[in-house]
């Protein structure tokens, strides 16, 4: 079974008015952006054409970012309210 595979057993409640985490999306050092582009592993993060844009959408909930970041990128992040998030499923 791949990762794919895997991630798509996962269940999502998403709460797509209100995203848990929130980015500065005019940053714009490139070095720190790739990092997070290279580290979510549900690739929440793009960067096309300088500009960086975010989607909570298929987040994991894992914290990797927030933890990178340093507070530079990510500017909010907590967990979802609820029963909003990511339902975990072992396959
Ligand atoms: Fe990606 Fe994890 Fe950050 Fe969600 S918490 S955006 S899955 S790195």
């Amino acid at each position: 079974m791949t990762i794919e595979d895997k991630l798509g057993l996962n269940i999502f409640h998403v709460d797509e008015e209100n995203s848990h985490i929130e980015i500065d999306k005019d940053f714009t050092d490139e070095k720190e952006i790739q990092k997070l582009l290279l580290a979510c592993p549900a690739e929440c993060y793009k960067y096309n054409d300088g500009k960086l844009s975010f989607s909570h959408l298929g987040c994991l909930e894992c914290g990797t970012c927030r933890v990178l970041s340093h507070g530079k990128i990510v500017k909010k992040w907590k967990y979802p309210i609820g029963e909003v998030g990511v339902t975990y499923r072992q396959g």
